[in-house]
């Protein structure tokens, strides 16, 4: 039904060459990976490269092609195989299953008045429902806005205020660690706090929490979805440039970025991702440990595998539990091709025995692509030995949807890379090093420059941040004026061979294992605490997550810190304050209490130097330094 897009005999280089110089064919070809029920008149409309639009004309749908496309030749075949190791549920769809389950879901949107066009916020567990309720929405042309289960209410309450989703699609609670987590008070609590709360939230009771229904707002999805178990949802077809989804990221204001993605541009930039950078094919098993919440679980636990025809392997639990061979138990068990995961839980592998990872058949798995954060060269080898399988880092951003850089092995078999990159620039993405004083291209090797791409960005990227274009040219496309570029906000160099290696974030955004936070966001939620006069956050780097966030805190009372056990309850109050406005995905590692905060003359925050005395390093130059006391005190904290 579909084909290889790459002929053996092309290099990469020839590929990559084709997709910048002749943009029109090479993404026309790509775009014969998917079923158009219309097809496009315009390749790329780049008039305004910031806002450039894809497959313009073209008429598709995400879960026609993800699902019903694939039910005559692939109807029997796994679809998703849900493994929860929290609750041991194991459940196994077929696409005829899965197409069968999606629209009873669907059905039961519409029948909530759900219509194309209006936000659905889904807050869920990693359950089989929460994937039904994704494609559901897409199947009628709704927008999804999946928020991480691991936020708590202010963060909630933040995205739905910015999504205004008419129906929230939630479930009783998650599970970590053999703990429940129940979702109704944080959502009723976010509820509470937004200023334009839906009047619908559909419920899924998995039996682990008790819920109790309010009338007139919650809607059992057992009871529901029995009233439709037969009916058939056609779906509708959208121009590719209308929007499948928005995806919340964090930034350097306390505000959430909605990230907007289109729907025929990304269907084509993933379907033709598993081929030439995934090495999958149709048929295949893919296993992405992600979560749904999270770009990965968009793009390559739904969207990407589907797309391509193949089984996904959905899973709730943590990397160790019940016992630290669990995920290769499941690759031998679901005969798992390809897998996804990030540096950080191999890193979390490493500490266990290793005899775990070589008493399972892994015969069927080619390789393990790991992406979201950097990948140190001692975790990659270790892991590689420990699976006798090919390493694959790959970088890219909840902005792009799929690589920037990688090793394209589908188009350059055997391709090898270089140790401690993750590869060379994705076809479709003209990547730019650039001077930050001069704003100029950086043309020689192993130079510092940020990371940029020159507009048009490829199919599949982010469209605007969801309702504010004003702030999407402001944030990503002016940091060099007069230039269409793209800013990554990552350092970056380049080799004589043109391997990138990423050399940190240009801004205060920090990374704590591979989830993405602004430091601001962490600051406003420890700044509503009574006692806090001021605060400032900043990443130290961390053996195992990458990153940590660090606080310091002036404090308003400084007689509650009179002993240390006082002090310790004033950071673990600090720490629930946290936990409960944001969640203990953002907790900081620590919060230290200081005199004053580092700060030059004129007020600004000195981070740079916080973040280097945090990670034992010089402190730079602190001529702008108003009160040298203040570092001082940070560096005797730390000890
Ligand atoms: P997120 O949007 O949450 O996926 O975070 C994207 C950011 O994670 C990037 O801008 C980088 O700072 C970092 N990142 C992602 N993948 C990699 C990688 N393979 N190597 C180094 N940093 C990465």
């Amino acid at each position: 039904m579909t084909h290889s897009t790459a002929t053996p005999s092309s290099t990469y280089a020839d590929f990559y060459r084709r997709s910048i110089d002749d943009r029109e064919a090479f993404w026309a070809e790509q775009a014969q990976l998917i079923d158009w029920q219309q097809p496009f008149e315009q390749v790329c409309d780049a008039s305004q490269p910031a806002f450039a639009r894809w497959f313009v004309g073209g008429r598709t749908n995400l879960c026609h092609n993800a699902v019903d496309r694939h039910l005559p030749e692939r109807g029997e075949q796994n679809a998703l195989i849900y493994v929860s190791s929290e609750t041991g549920i194991e459940q196994v769809y077929s696409y005829r299953e899965l197409h069968a389950e999606v629209q009873r879901m669907a059905a039961v949107l519409l029948d909530l008045g759900v219509r194309k066009g209006d936000r659905v916020l889904i807050y869920m567990p990693m359950i089989a429902e929460a994937a039904f309720a994704m494609l559901a929405c897409v199947r009628i042309g709704a927008i999804h806005s999946v928020v991480f289960g691991g936020f708590a209410s202010h963060a909630l309450a933040n995205r739905i205020d910015d999504a205004r989703p008419s129906l929230i699609v939630s479930a009783d609670a998650g599970m970590r660690g053999g703990k429940v987590l129940p979702y109704q008070p944080l959502l009723d609590e976010a509820l509470r706090l937004s200023q334009h709360p839906p009047q619908q939230v559909l419920m899924v009771k998995r039996g682990l929490a008790e819920v109790t229904l309010q009338g007139g707002r919650d809607v059992d999805y057992a009871t529901a979805r029995a009233r439709f178990l037969h009916t058939q949802v056609p779906c509708e077809w959208l121009e590719s440039s209308e929007p499948s989804y928005i995806l919340y990221t964090s930034g350097t204001t306390g505000k959430p970025k909605g990230v907007q993605r289109d729907t025929g541009g990304y269907a084509v930039a993933l379907a033709a991702s598993m081929r030439h950078i995934y090495l999958s094919q149709p048929g295949e098993t893919f296993f992405a440990t992600s979560d749904i919440g999270w770009v990965v679980g968009h793009s390559y636990i739904i969207y990407g595998p589907l797309l391509n025809g193949m089984a996904t392997l959905m899973y709730e639990g943590l990397p160790i539990r019940p016992h630290a061979g669990i995920w290769w138990s499941l690759v031998e068990k679901y005969r798992v091709n390809v897998m996804f995961s990030a540096p950080t839980a191999a890193r979390v592998l490493k500490k266990q025995d290793p005899a775990y990872l070589s008493q399972y058949d892994l015969s069927s798995l080619k390789a393990l692509f790991l992406a979201g954060e950097p990948l140190d060269e001692p975790t990659a080898s270790w892991i590689g030995a420990a699976i006798h399988k090919p390493i694959i880092d790959n970088y890219w951003q909840t902005e792009t949807g799929w690589p920037i850089l990688a090793l394209c092995s589908g188009v350059e078999p055997g391709a090898v890379g270089q140790i401690g990159s993750p590869g060379r620039a994705v076809y479709g993405f003209d990547v730019r090093l650039v001077d930050e004083g001069t704003g100029q291209d950086i043309t020689e090797p192993n130079r510092k420059g940020v990371l940029a791409i020159q507009g048009p960005l490829p199919p599949g990227c982010l469209q605007t941040v969801w309702g504010d274009d004003a702030r999407y040219l402001r944030t990503y496309w002016s940091s060099i004026p007069g230039r269409d570029l793209y800013s990554t906000f990552d350092w970056g160099v380049r080799d004589a061979e043109g391997y990138y290696f990423i050399l940190g974030r240009t801004d205060d955004v920090i990374n704590v294992a591979g989830h993405r936070l602004g430091t601001r966001e962490i600051e406003e939620a420890i700044a509503s605490h009574p006692n806090v006069a001021e605060v400032a956050v900043v990443g130290r780097a961390d053996a195992l997550k990458g990153q940590v966030a660090m606080a310091f805190v002036v404090s308003k009372n400084p007689a509650l810190l009179a002993s240390a056990e006082a002090t310790r309850e004033q950071e673990q109050a600090i720490m629930q304050c946290v936990d409960a406005q944001l969640g203990a995905v953002a907790r900081p590692a620590r919060v230290c209490f200081v005199a004053t905060l580092p700060k030059t003359r004129s007020g600004k925050l000195l981070r740079r130097a916080m973040q280097a005395l945090c990670e034992g390093r010089d402190p730079g130059d602190l001529s702008t330094l108003d009160d040298p006391a203040a570092l001082l005190q940070i560096r005797d904290l730390l000890g």
